[in-house]
């Protein structure tokens, strides 16, 4: 029998979390990548609490909340772009299979219609979550072996990981490399593609891999020139995360649809929504009997209480300094994580943001991974808790997202506790 005693918490405040027990734990994790403001922040509780007087739930097939038309407003109005037709889901891996169906509907029914372009390209590595379809695109063995047959197959891009290249290759030329292989896959593939799928900047799951600056724009760039729609799955990376709202902002980049979660309600409720540009959106306009709206629905989509919770966080963005903050803050925890980089298993610490990975290997002249039943990831992880961090690794790469409202000592415990683990495991 496993040693296995899951923890269970009881409360929270801030970016800390009591467990039953009485053990305060720092939310290394923002509690998987969610709570962007912490734990029971005041303006948000307040902003649920008041919705709750009104109204908590109504179904948005056939009818709305006035509390999630303000939303959508709001979301149209912060969002890069023109994107500005939203739908509401309940979850990221949702939001994925909402923007897969648009983009195939789109390409079947917009004005010159191109019934072949049905299939996705998507990057090595990816995680769009884990649902059959957001599953299908993704790259990760774990997620994705047992189900292949019951998956389809995307057209499968390289993984754009700087770090498996020879350091002699500057992240420009990294960015062409990875853009080229992507090139070459649409001049072959582009009739049959209706969408590049993939996450902007930081591929979290597989690992924080962190693309070589500009390449998301030269991936922009090459689906204008093959007429193919460009999707960012931003559930990860949005609301924050890598020191802009949106991570396709770093490149001024525009896609056709974005995808975002997790950070949308600050972790207070499950909701996610899928925005569309409008030349998208008009595809699905027609008579009612054309059939040509979306037919696509989710019991939960568009809840009031997530609704007003995603309102009063988007409100502490635009009324407060905390997205201002988040180069230094990050900054700072690179600082206090770099003497791990003589560590001699600490092969790479990467990430945007406050999005951080710490990749452990066996070999630094060979960047070989530790064996996996080793376990050194969870070991490290253990270690930390016993600290009073809570952080989860992905395979051998320690993952630190911690809250964007973190202070400079929290952040410091964090590292410490970090620093310490590594240090105690290998
Ligand atoms: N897309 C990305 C980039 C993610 O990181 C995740 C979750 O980690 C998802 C989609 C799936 O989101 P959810 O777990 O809310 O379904």
């Amino acid at each position: 029998m496993a040693d296995f005693e899951p923890l269970v918490i009881e409360s929270a405040e801030g970016c800390w979390l009591t467990t039953t027990d009485g053990k305060r734990l720092f939310d290394g994790v923002s509690s998987l990548w969610c709570n962007v403001h912490g734990h029971r922040h005041p303006k948000i509780d307040a902003a649920v609490a008041d919705q709750l007087k009104r109204v908590a739930h109504i179904t948005t097939l056939g009818m709305s909340a006035d509390v999630t038309d303000q939303l959508a407003e709001k979301l149209a109005e912060i969002t890069p772009g023109e994107l500005s037709h939203i739908f509401f889901s309940s979850d990221g891996s949702s939001s994925v299979e909402a923007a897969m169906k648009m983009a195939f509907q789109y390409w079947q029914q917009k004005t010159n219609p191109c019934p072949n372009k049905t299939k996705f390209l998507a990057l090595g590595s990816a995680y769009h979550g884990d649902t059959t379809g957001s599953v299908s695109l993704g790259g990760i063995k774990y997620f994705h072996q047992l189900f292949a047959p019951i998956l389809f197959e995307p057209v499968r891009g390289p993984i754009p990981c700087s770090y498996r290249l020879p350091d002699s290759v500057s992240s420009e030329d990294a960015a062409n490399h990875y853009a080229t292989e992507i090139e070459s896959l649409l001049q072959q593939h582009h009739g049959s593609i209706a969408a590049i799928v993939m996450e902007p900047l930081v591929q979290g799951a597989a690992g924080m891999i962190t693309h070589p600056v500009g390449l998301l724009k030269m991936i922009r760039d090459l689906c204008d020139r093959y007429d193919v729609l460009l999707i960012c799955d931003e559930v990860a990376v949005g609301f924050g995360r890598t020191g802009k709202l949106f991570a396709c902002e770093h490149e001024s980049v525009v896609p056709d649809i974005l995808c975002m979660g997790k950070g949308l309600t600050a972790g207070y409720l499950p909701m996610a929504a899928t925005i569309a540009r409008p030349h998208v959106y008009e595809a699905f306009l027609a008579d009612i009997a054309d059939s040509k709206q979306f037919f696509h629905g989710h019991t939960f989509g568009g809840n009031p209480l997530a609704a007003a919770a995603a309102i009063a966080s988007i409100d502490l963005f635009e009324t407060t300094d905390i997205l201002q903050q988040v180069d230094a803050k990050a900054t700072y925890l690179r600082d206090r994580l770099r003497p791990l980089a003589d560590h001699p298993n600490v092969g790479d610490i990467r990430g945007r943001g406050l999005m951080v990975g710490i990749e452990m290997i066996a070999d630094q002249s060979t960047r070989e991974p530790f064996d996996s039943s080793m376990l050194i990831g969870k070991k490290i992880c253990d270690a930390a808790l016993d600290q009073g961090v809570w952080i989860r690794p992905l395979t051998d790469v320690i993952v630190a997202m911690p809250p964007l409202c973190s202070t400079e000592s929290e952040l410091d415990f964090l590292a410490d506790a970090i620093i310490d683990s590594i240090e105690q495991v290998v």
